[in-house]
């Protein structure tokens, strides 16, 4: 029998959990009023269940298990593989598998996103992956109803974010990450050339925004913008904003589009920065003309993170300013009367195809439609409130361990007052006592 709910029929079963828990908080891929998320909440927890029963056994042949998988589902092997390797990974994090197991939220694509920035660190060091199962379990979990799900990408950089801020003194290894190498080349095929670069992330925003505004500045393609500025034409003056918690001892810092990083690097960066401001005192800056000044702008990307629109990546420094009341109606040039967006999402609010409310607490979006729909966008950057509260565990975290490694010194050398060693044995490396 099925139970019609008005929009769509759902099965019993679906009814039946539907009516006994009522779920008032759910990403909006799980909206129970939503037709379309109704049927793919449906295809991701057959999905889910499929790979969950088919992982082979640690002892089992994985040739013969690919073979089998590839006639049953008509994947590829390399499709399979990840697929297996992504759903192994939940029972390292059993959190968010219970998690994963209640709402089916997460599909295949995230879960492979997981695996792939989990596959950097030693998964053997428990206290890592607790950590790291708590706080992705917390990211990923739902605080309001028909909020967005994060991309795959913003999965993958909490993830990366987590690790950076990891007590790196319980691996073996000095560092949880891989070395990182610098890389220059240059590529040729048929008549095209191909550029790569690998350097640091804050040179690589630096190189973005200066070929970006370039391009503006003289009205040309991106291209011709970083070929002009290779020859040494044009010059560009260009800002980069690194964000960093002052009450937090050893806070990683948040750059647009990078994400977090690392307190070490922050610390490199910080020391070359021409200018400090404290973001909570430009919190409620007004003036009174349309533009929106450099220090107001730095506030709402640190709030907003990119585009408010929910599910769009475009990163804090290619966004516009949107003043939500219109300047011209009296809506004022301040923070808490505007949102950053992409020039695509900008247009739809400027055309009225969308409007938001923007929660002054959380900064959350409540974004409405014209089709009579609704979404809430949740801030990415540094300054929301969520971010703020994963920064004081981090702070909580990195303030525990140096009580942990106070503590150990102090046994120790409690240790050897009890030995009868006042001072430490000399060494083979230290200079000779004369
Ligand atoms: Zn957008």
């Amino acid at each position: 029998m099925a139970v019609s709910t008005g929009l769509i029929e759902m099965t019993e079963v679906e009814a039946g959990l539907y009516l006994h828990f009522s779920p008032p908080v759910y990403y909006s891929v799980s909206n129970p009023h939503d037709p379309a998320a109704v049927r793919g909440a449906r295809a991701r927890r057959e999905d889910f269940r499929m790979w969950q029963n088919e992982l082979p056994s640690a002892d089992a042949d994985l040739r013969l298990t690919l073979a089998r998988l590839r006639r049953s589902t008509g994947h590829g092997d390399g499709y399979i593989t990840s697929a297996i390797f992504a759903h192994q990974r939940l029972e390292e994090l059993p959190r968010l598998k219970l998690l994963q197991r209640r709402l089916v939220h997460l599909d295949l694509h995230r879960l492979k996103a997981i695996d792939g920035v989990l596959n950097k660190i030693d998964a053997s060091v428990t206290a890592h992956m607790a950590v790291i199962d708590e706080e992705l379990t917390d990211f990923l979990t739902p605080t309001r109803a028909n909020q967005n799900l994060p991309t795959p990408g913003e999965i993958r950089k909490k993830l990366n974010a987590i690790i950076q801020t990891l007590d790196t003194s319980v691996s073996e290894k000095d560092d949880p990450l891989p070395d990182p190498r610098d890389h220059f080349e240059v590529g040729f095929e048929g008549d095209r050339a191909y550029i790569t670069v690998e350097t640091d992330a804050a040179t690589g925003l630096e190189i973005d925004i200066r070929v970006r505004k370039h391009a503006a500045a003289n009205n040309m393609s991106l291209v011709d913008a970083y070929n002009d500025l290779m020859r040494g034409e044009g010059n560009t003056s260009v800002t980069l904003n690194i964000y960093r918690a002052h009450d937090v001892e050893d806070a990683p810092g948040w750059m647009s589009d990078v994400g977090y990083i690392n307190p070490t690097f922050t610390d490199e960066l910080a020391a070359k920065a021409t200018r400090i401001r404290d973001m909570d005192e430009l919190k409620d800056k007004m003036v009174k003309g349309y533009a929106t000044p450099e220090d107001i702008k730095a506030v709402i990307i640190g709030f907003d993170g990119g585009c408010s629109e929910a599910d769009c990546s475009c990163p804090g420094h290619r966004t516009q300013m949107e003043h939500r009341v219109n300047h011209a109606d009296g809506g004022p040039t301040t923070a808490a009367n505007m949102a950053a967006f992409c020039p695509t999402h900008h247009n739809v609010k400027t055309d009225g195809r969308m409007t938001y409310i923007i929660d002054p607490h959380t900064r959350e979006k409540y974004l409405l439609y014209e089709d009579g729909t609704y979404v809430i966008s949740e801030p990415r950057g540094p300054l929301s409130l969520k971010e703020r509260r994963w920064l004081q565990t981090v702070g909580q975290r990195m303030h525990n361990r140096r009580e942990r490694v106070r503590k150990e010194s102090q046994d120790r050398r409690n240790l050897e007052k009890r030995a009868g060693l006042s001072t430490p044995p000399p060494t083979e490396d230290d200079p000779p006592p004369f």
